[in-house]
């Protein structure tokens, strides 16, 4: 008898039956579901792959065909371009790449949203900011260091998640009220019980390791509103960073927020009491949906006395984040004139009295 491994609905791995428990357990992410909760996400997952339709398998193909993966030995960092576009730096470390092959069509993203700023606009925008920034190594913004400015997609895994959830809560009802000379209190009390199953959708986290977090979240927002389904034309001329934290490694994260984001709704519902405890909160991711989406970054990093400094310019609205590293010997020299000017204005208000 044939028998069909259950694959996990949140991250996809294979699951494993616990006969201690009887559930199928996921050892990747740490799901675990009964049968009955089995059949029920596998009858809404084949009407899913079902809907699949036929050009979104072309375009895994043609993505397959014609994205080529660099990596870099220095750092790690694994770079796709098209056949039109060839890595030979690393954006990140300034080493040079060598070419691993293709990607499989596992790797091809579901959206995209299309850079809005092109090269010439971003290479103004660091000029400028660099303008105002005394502090900066001379040779910051050289031709050389210009070259080095890399469109870049940055991967982000977006979500649906069904949750299913179940809460138990004592709701009190309280009024007060008084007649001649007794004051009455009235408390009435009710139990409370809700279960639902909620869909949220959207719920976003980047998938590089590589790519510094607290960067990523400075050069946010983003407006989805311009997000576009993913085909071969918005890769050429740029690179993607190909995604490091797989599904399973993004699951925690992805079900604390789904988890959080549920309790909230469900106590929501609990309004119009005077006091509410909840008693009892089951709340369980039943199925993960993942679309890989590819955000426009514009990025430069600077090696300065052995440390990377990374800088960002979201490719869609030009905000810029960054932190500069300093050059001590010009910010010793500009403290001394500034040193020297306090001291002349001193001189100058003694000269007065
Ligand atoms: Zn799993
Ligand atoms: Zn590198």
């Amino acid at each position: 008898m044939e028998s069909l491994a259950y694959k996990c609905p949140n991250c996809s791995a294979d699951l494993k039956f616990n006969a201690k428990t009887q559930t199928f357990t996921c050892e990747y992410c740490s799901s675990s579901f009964t049968e009955a909760e089995m059949k029920q996400i596998a009858a809404s997952q084949e009407q899913y792959a079902a809907q699949r339709p036929e050009e979104e398998i072309q375009t895994d193909q043609e993505f397959a065909e014609h994205t080529s993966v660099y990596s870099c030995d220095s750092c790690g960092a694994s770079i796709m371009a098209d056949d039109t576009t060839a890595a030979t730096f690393c954006y990140y470390c300034h080493n040079p790449v060598i070419l691993k092959g293709r990607v499989s069509g596992d790797f091809r993203p579901s959206y995209v949203l299309p850079f809005q700023i092109d090269r010439a606009a971003a290479v103004e925008h660091f000029r400028s900011w660099c303008k105002k920034r005394w502090f900066l190594p001379r040779n910051f913004l050289s031709e050389a260091q210009q070259e080095k400015i890399t469109g870049l997609y940055v991967p982000f895994w977006v979500t649906d998640v069904d949750v299913n959830g179940e809460m138990d809560a004592l709701g009190k009802k309280i009024r007060s009220w008084t007649s001649g000379s007794y004051r009455y209190t009235e408390t009435r009390e009710y139990a409370l019980t809700r279960k639902a199953k909620i869909v949220l959708r959207g719920l976003p986290a980047d998938g590089a390791s590589h790519i510094d977090d607290e960067l990523m979240e400075a050069v946010e927002p983003f407006d989805y509103r311009q997000v576009k389904p993913f085909a071969m034309q918005y890769l050429s001329g740029f690179f993607a960073e190909k995604y490091d934290m797989d599904m399973a490694a993004m699951f925690p994260r992805i079900q604390k927020r789904a988890v959080q984001a549920s309790d909230t709704l469900l106590r929501g519902t609990m309004k119009n009491y005077t006091t509410v405890s909840v008693t009892r909160s089951d709340i369980k991711v039943m199925n993960t949906t993942w679309q890989y989406m590819l955000l426009p970054v514009w990025f430069m990093s600077y090696k300065y006395n052995g440390k990377i400094y990374e800088f960002a310019l979201n490719g869609q609205s030009a905000k810029f984040v960054g932190n500069p590293p300093l050059n001590k010997p010009r910010v010793a020299w500009v403290s001394a004139l500034i040193g020297l000017a306090a001291a002349a204005i001193a001189a100058g208000v003694g000269a007065f009295i």
